[in-house]
C-alpha cells in the first residue's frame, strides 16, 4: 500500500453533523454457502444475477475514487465474500491503490483454509471471522447448515499464516449465546485472538428479530466477568470503532462488545457501505440508496465491459480530474453523505426497517 498523496484528494466526506467518512464496506456478493437464521432466508433464496454485480474493474473505480475523498479504510464483505470467483484477484487490485491504510475481510470461515495463502499473498492483513458456537450442533441450529470443523480449520490456517490480526464475530442471541460465551472467551483467549460480540440486530431476512432476542453488551459484560473476573476497558484510540473493548484482567485476550441496539454509536459513525450490485449506503439501517453502477455503466455495456470502464480507471489512478464520470461520482457519493441521518433510530417509535436484509447489504 503507498502512502497517501494529499495533492490528489478532493475535501472529505463529511455529513451534515461533522462526521468524517474514512471507511467503506465493500460486499461483493449476496450469496451465501450458509444461512443464518438472523440474516438470511432458510430456502428459495432470489441471489442477484452475475451481471449485476460490479466487476472488480467497477469496484475498483468505486475504490480509487473513494481514496481521493478520504477514506482510507476497506473491508470486504458479503453476503460470504470467499464465494465470489477469483477474490485474490480484487484484494490485489485493492491492496496496490495509493492512500489505502486498512485492507479487511469478514468470512464465515467455511472455504477459508483453501483460500487464505493467496489472499494473505495478494495483500490482505485483516481478518474478521464470524464464529457464533463452539458445539456443532448450535452452529447448525444458527447457520442452518454444518460447518463447524470447516471454520475451525479455516481459523488454523489464518492463524498458522500470521495475519496482522485475527478477529472473531459472534452474534449475541439470548438463549444461544449464553451457553457459548464462556467457550468462546476461552477458544479465544487460549489462542490470542480478539472475541467480538455483536448484539442481534433487525436485519434478519425473514423479520423475526425481537428485542427479547437481544443478549446486550452490558449482559455479556456481566457474565464474562462471572468467570473470568473484572474486565478493563481498553483504550480506545480511534473513536469511530464500533467496539467497546476490555482487556482480561490477567492480561490475555481481547473483548470487544458492539451494542448497536442498546447503546447506538452513531455519533461517531465513520463508514459507508456499497452493496455488491453498486448501491451506496449511509447506513446499515438506510431506507435510501445512491447508484453509483448506473454511473460507472453510463456508456453501452458493451463499452462499460471492454473500454470506457478501463479508461475511466485509469484516469483515476492517475489522479486526472476532470472525467464527467468521476465528477458525477463524487457528486453522487456526496450526496449519499450528506443525506445521512444523526441515528439509526431502532429505538424510536418511528424505526422503519430496511427492505434489505443483512446479506442483501454487506455486515
Ligand atoms: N458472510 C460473512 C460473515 O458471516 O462473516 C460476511 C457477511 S456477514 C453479513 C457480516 C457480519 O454480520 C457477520 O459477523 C454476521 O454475524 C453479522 N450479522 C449478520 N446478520 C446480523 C444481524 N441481524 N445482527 C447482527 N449481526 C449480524
Ligand atoms: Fe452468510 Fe454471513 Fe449472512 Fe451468515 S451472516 S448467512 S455467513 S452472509
Amino acid at each position: 500500500m503507498t502512502p497517501t498523496n494529499e495533492s490528489k484528494y478532493y475535501p472529505p466526506l463529511t455529513d451534515g453533523f461533522g462526521r468524517r467518512h474514512t471507511s467503506l464496506r465493500i460486499s461483493v456478493t449476496d450469496r451465501c454457502n450458509i444461512r443464518c437464521f438472523y440474516c438470511m432466508p432458510e430456502e428459495n433464496v432470489r441471489f442477484r444475477p452475475r451481471e449485476e454485480l460490479l466487476t472488480f474493474e467497477e469496484v475498483e473505480q468505486v475504490a480509487a475514487v473513494m481514496l481521493r475523498l478520504g477514506v482510507t479504510k476497506f473491508r470486504l464483505t458479503g453476503g460470504e465474500p470467499l464465494v465470489r470467483a477469483n477474490l485474490p484477484n480484487l484484494v490485489q487490485r485493492l491492496a496496490s491503490l495509493p492512500g489505502l491504510t486498512d485492507l479487511a475481510l469478514t468470512t464465515n470461515g467455511i472455504l477459508l483454509a483453501d483460500q487464505a495463502p493467496a489472499l494473505k499473498a495478494a495483500g490482505l492483513r485483516r481478518l474478521n471471522i464470524s464464529l457464533d458456537a463452539l458445539d456443532a450442533e448450535a452452529f447448525r441450529r444458527i447457520a442452518r447448515r454444518d460447518g463447524l470443523e470447516q471454520v475451525l480449520e479455516g481459523i488454523e490456517t489464518a492463524r498458522q499464516l500470521g495475519f496482522e490480526k485475527i478477529r472473531l464475530n459472534a452474534v449475541a442471541i439470548r438463549g444461544i449465546t449464553e451457553v457459548q460465551l464462556l467457550p468462546l472467551a476461552r477458544f479465544a483467549r487460549e489462542r490470542d485472538l480478539e472475541l467480538r460480540f455483536i448484539e442481534f440486530m433487525p436485519l434478519d431476512a425473514e423479520s423475526r428479530w425481537d428485542n427479547s432476542q437481544v443478549m446486550s453488551g452490558v449482559e455479556i459484560r456481566q457474565c464474562l466477568e462471572a468467570e473470568f473476573g473484572p474486565l478493563i476497558p481498553a483504550p480506545r484510540p480511534d473513536p469511530s470503532q464500533p467496539a467497546t473493548d476490555f482487556l482480561f484482567h490477567d492480561g490475555r485476550g481481547r473483548i470487544g462488545l458492539i451494542h448497536p441496539v442498546t447503546q447506538p454509536f452513531c455519533g461517531d459513525c465513520n463508514r459507508l457501505r456499497i452493496t455488491a450490485e453498486g448501491k451506496l449506503r449511509n447506513c446499515l439501517f438506510s431506507t435510501a440508496e445512491w447508484d453509483l453502477r448506473e454511473l460507472l455503466r453510463a456508456g453501452t455495456r458493451e463499452n462499460v465491459v471492454h473500454g470506457s470502464v478501463h479508461r475511466f480507471a485509469a484516469a483515476s489512478s492517475a489522479g486526472i480530474a476532470d472525467s464527467e464520470q468521476e465528477a458525477a461520482m463524487i457528486a453522487r457519493i456526496r450526496q449519499c453523505v450528506a443525506a445521512k441521518k444523526p441515528g439509526h433510530g431502532i429505538d424510536t417509535p418511528e424505526f422503519i426497517r430496511p427492505e434489505r436484509a443483512m446479506y442483501q447489504i454487506g455486515g
